[in-house]
């Protein structure tokens, strides 16, 4: 069409120039130069549109010249002024028209950039038939989406069907290894896998809320079968009537995962480490609290001994000195298990704990430790302290963490007084457990500091304990705060929330 559009156009106008300056009829036959102008509107650019409109003014008059000019009646004179104007309007819209279609290509021409060179994968979809099968639901008196899943549990993978790909860019298809549009499209049900399907119950409930957008993170598959860690945004323009220009945009977050992962390892591995140190901190301590009951043994063994080589064994008391040998057997063999427990590296648990009894079995490990710095140690633990559900271990880190440095604070020859207060509560659906010491505190400012990884003011210290405490705490669910007088002491509190029906 816009071939042939310039010389019908010309054609047009030398009709009408023909018509306008040779016949005599009493109309305005230069206003079908108006048709000219709209012509032109397909072949020529702004300036040409302009330059096509002059000279269609240019010919009504010369016609005018031509056949009225030497005795112009006033019905020629308005004519030919109605043909002006009719010309010059037109020309005028036009030239906006062309301006607005320029506008719109440019932007058009900016959007198809982006959406080809972008990084992220994007998909143009057409939710139409999906909207409407909603719609349907909502007709048939389904309240919602679950009513919905009850009804029908593969109503997700149907409107995965019903989903039109109507676009995607180079980086899907880099992205998902498909070679180009249509491999992809056909695989894009394989794509969307099990692991998937709850995330698109969520979708569909966003479109069933009529939400202009939805993002959720979720696993995808590729052509090949890897699964593909996903970031997924859907928007969803409610301003068109139905669901046809639906922009799906996906980031692959399979790499920062692994970065997350690896990271995470190497925080367990941190931790793993600052126990062993803390443990080797604790040397002394330990070595009594298993030397202890070895002594005994031998002298349980050695009165035994003595009963049974008397002239009159004494069996009872020799049964007794064996009870006794036993027990304190079990005593060492006990705390050896405590310790192989905390050097051991197991992935964390989550089981129902009460944080009075980890309080208990590791006032075992540190008593010596706090008793070699003649610190005087308060318990006053809640009676009524519901479970929280976590690790045994990692929860005895934390109070392992917190007592050390509460004795090491007060080691400090110049803190006379020297009180140990370890206390449980039960707060506003948390546990809260209190460590206070009084010895030379910390100023209020370095309260935040004093968590954060490598912060240490000790010569020989690591600073990763009060860190890894914070992530302990933090991992499940809780939350640790430092406070302090200076000079009257610290204090270390932790919550964490426990779940009613654990309480009960
Ligand atoms: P480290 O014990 O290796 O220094 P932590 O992370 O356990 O590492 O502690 C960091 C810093 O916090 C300590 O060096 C100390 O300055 C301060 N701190 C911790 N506990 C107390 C406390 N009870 N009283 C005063 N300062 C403390």
């Amino acid at each position: 069409m816009s071939r042939f559009a310039p010389l019908a156009a010309l054609v047009i106008a030398v009709v009408i120039f023909a018509l306008d300056t040779l016949t005599t009829f009493d109309m305005a036959i230069a206003v079908l130069y108006v048709t000219v102008v709209l012509l032109s509107l397909s072949f020529a650019a702004k300036k040409g549109l302009l330059f096509i409109g002059v000279a269609c003014m240019a010919l009504t008059l010369l016609s005018f010249a031509v056949s009225h000019g030497e005795n112009p009646t006033s019905d020629s004179f308005a004519r030919c002024f109605v043909s002006l104007a009719a010309i010059g309007i037109t020309t005028l819209l036009a030239y906006r028209v062309k301006t607005a279609i320029a506008v719109l290509g440019e932007s058009e021409q900016r959007y198809r950039t982006i959406f080809l060179a972008t990084g992220v994968a994007i998909l143009e979809m057409d939710f139409t038939a999906v909207k409407a099968a909603i719609d349907r639901l909502k007709t048939n008196g389904f309240p919602d989406i679950r009513a919905a899943a009850k009804a029908n549990p593969d109503f997700a993978r149907e409107a995965i069907g019903m989903m039109k790909l109507t676009n995607v860019n180079n980086t899907t298809l880099t992205t998902f290894g498909a070679k180009d549009l249509d491999t992809f499209r056909t695989a894009l049900p394989v794509l969307i896998g099990k692991e998937m399907e709850g995330s698109i119950w969520a979708l569909l409930e966003a479109i069933w809320d009529v939400r202009t957008s939805y993002e959720s993170e979720t696993i995808m598959n590729d052509v090949d079968g890897n699964r593909i860690a996903i970031l997924y945004n859907v928007a969803m323009p409610h301003d068109r009537p139905t669901l046809d220009m639906v922009l799906v945009s996906i980031m692959d977050v399979t790499a920062r995962h692994e970065a997350e992962n690896e990271l995470h390892e190497t925080h367990a591995e941190l931790a793993h480490v600052t126990r062993v140190a803390t443990l080797g901190e604790l040397t002394v301590s330990i070595a009594h609290e298993v030397n202890q009951p070895l002594a005994a043994i031998v002298t349980n063994g050695g009165a035994g001994l003595r009963w049974l080589k008397r002239s009159e064994p004494d069996l009872d008391e020799v049964e007794t000195s064996m009870q006794r040998m036993i027990a304190d057997a079990g005593r060492a063999s006990e705390v050896i298990k405590r310790l192989r427990a905390l050097s051991s590296k197991t992935a964390p648990q989550s089981v129902p704990i009460n944080i009075n009894d980890v309080i208990a079995e590791t006032m075992m490990l540190v008593q010596r430790e706090v008793m070699n710095q003649r610190v005087d140690l308060k318990l006053e633990l809640a009676a009524d302290l519901p479970p929280v559900s976590g690790d045994h271990i990692q929860l005895q880190q934390v109070i392992i963490n917190l007592i050390l440095n509460a004795v090491q604070a007060m080691s400090d020859p110049s803190v006379k007084t020297r009180q140990l207060l370890i206390q449980t509560a039960v707060g506003e659906g948390v546990i809260v457990a209190k460590i206070r010491d009084t010895g030379p505190g910390f100023a209020a400012e370095k309260s935040a500091n004093l968590f954060d990884a490598f912060y240490t003011t000790k010569s020989n210290g690591m600073g990763m304990g009060l860190s890894i405490c914070r992530s302990i705490i933090a991992a499940h669910g809780g939350r640790i705060t430092a406070n302090a007088e200076p000079g009257k002491g610290a204090s270390f509190e932790f919550t964490i929330p426990f779940h009613e029906e654990t309480a009960s």
